[in-house]
């Protein structure tokens, strides 16, 4: 130590010798532009206090309306399709079939290592259920899907052959094929739009938008139907469920960035333009 430098000792007074105080911090001023994510407290405010009803004589579905959602979705989403990686019929109904509460990204992982051990569906046919499980097992419900996947091999083997069928009664009747796999394999393979897919974005999102009350897939799928023209069925859902990802997510949508922002009223946006109607939920 060099002579005559005393090591400092704590002050009497309890406070640091030289200590500074704290800085303290300037005060947040508001913003001038709002912040992403930010919620106009004023105008949801406002919308509360009118108890969140739709003025009298609101109609979300009139054809005006619905045109112009249809209209921004084209505009935000062009060409937007299926995000699931097939280069056939039954490589989509095997991935739709793996898709149920899985992330499309991982089902994309999954695919290329069963279809190059299996090729075809005459290939999943002779398999055990259990055979299959190992390869499907991180997409959750494997067994299930195991089960699904070969039965659906077998059917299209028995009574198809070899071919995935491309009518809804049709695949209706294959095991694990409800209407939501049975749109995506019409809509995106085949090019037929028999219905509208309802997976859970578009789900919520016809919901926020007030296109629906209903909250049963097979409800919500009528009720689209009935206001979407059937030209637009195939696209409207691919665009909804590129929303629902992208922006119109379930927690925090980021509404400041939207297209629909001005016509959408959905009671849980995170930041509103016009009122918010305390019906048009998730
Ligand atoms: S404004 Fe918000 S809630 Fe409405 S569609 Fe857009 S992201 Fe979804």
């Amino acid at each position: 130590m060099v002579r005559g430098v005393v090591p400092r000792q704590p002050a009497k007074t309890g406070r640091h010798e030289g200590a500074r105080k704290p800085l303290s911090r300037p005060k947040a001023t508001p913003p001038s532009t709002p912040k992403k994510g930010a919620r106009p407290v004023a105008k949801v405010k406002a919308a509360k206090t009118s108890g969140g009803k739709p003025p009298a004589g609101y109609d979300p579905v009139v054809p005006e309306r619905v045109r112009e959602i249809l209209k921004r979705l084209d505009e935000r989403y062009p060409g937007v399709t299926c995000a699931l990686n097939h280069e056939s019929a039954w490589e989509l109904l095997v991935s739709t079939i793996l898709s149920a509460q899985c992330t499309d990204a991982r089902v994309n992982m999954v695919t290329p290592v069963i279809f190059a051990k299996y090729p075809t569906p005459a290939d999943f046919a002779r398999l055990k259920p259990e055979q299959l499980e190992p390869d499907i097992r991180s997409t959750g419900f494997f067994r299930n899907k195991s089960r699904s996947i070969v039965g659906a091999a077998k059917v299209v083997m028995e009574r198809h052959g070899g071919q995935v069928p491309d009518t809804m009664e049709e695949l209706l009747e294959i095991p694990g094929v409800a209407r939501k796999t049975a749109n995506v394999v019409l809509g995106t393979w085949f090019k037929k739009a028999v219905g509208v897919v309802v997976d859970t974005h578009v789900h919520r999102i016809s919901r926020r938008l007030e296109l629906t009350r209903n909250d049963d897939p097979p409800k919500i799928e009528q009720d689209l139907m009935k206001v979407i023209p059937q030209e637009k069925w195939i696209d409207f859902a691919h665009q909804v469920i590129h929303h629902g990802r992208a922006l119109c997510v379930a927690r925090m949508p980021r509404c400041a960035d939207c297209p629909l922002e001005n016509i959408c009223h959905a009671a849980d946006k995170t930041w509103s333009t016009v009122e918010v109607h305390k019906n048009a939920r998730p």
